[in-house]
């Protein structure tokens, strides 16, 4: 189990929830940032402060955003696990469907 970054941070990137994680496992992605699966202590630190309210534990994503679950497990596809994400600064990619979103927000 871990916690989740779901749609609304899409676009967003606010980045509040970095500061707050202390393994550092949050990595930033082109349009969203990405909670490593496995890197993350489950602290639940990153999650209140969020200001869209895009950070979920696994049980408890919406109905509508589960995919996000699994594009947090994807998108370490490629880098797989770096042990902290300041390492490896922003990468340029995302899930093939995350890329072909629509514009999120106004
Ligand atoms: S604080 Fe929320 S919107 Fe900002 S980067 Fe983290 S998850 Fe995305
Ligand atoms: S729950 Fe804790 S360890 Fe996991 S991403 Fe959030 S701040 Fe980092």
């Amino acid at each position: 189990m871990t916690y989740v970054i779901a749609e609304p941070c899409v676009d967003v990137l606010d980045k509040s929830c970095i500061d707050e994680c202390p393994v550092d496992c949050i990595y930033e992605g082109d349009r969203m940032l990405y909670i490593h699966p496995d890197e993350c202590v489950d602290c639940g630190a990153c999650e209140p402060v969020c200001p869209v309210e895009a950070i979920y534990y696994e049980d408890d994503v919406p109905e509508e955003w589960v995919n996000y679950t699994k594009a947090n497990v994807d998108f370490f596809d490629e880098i797989g696990s770096p042990g902290g994400a300041a390492k490896v600064g922003k990468a340029s990619h995302d899930p093939q469907w995350i890329k072909d979103l629509p514009p999120q927000g106004e």
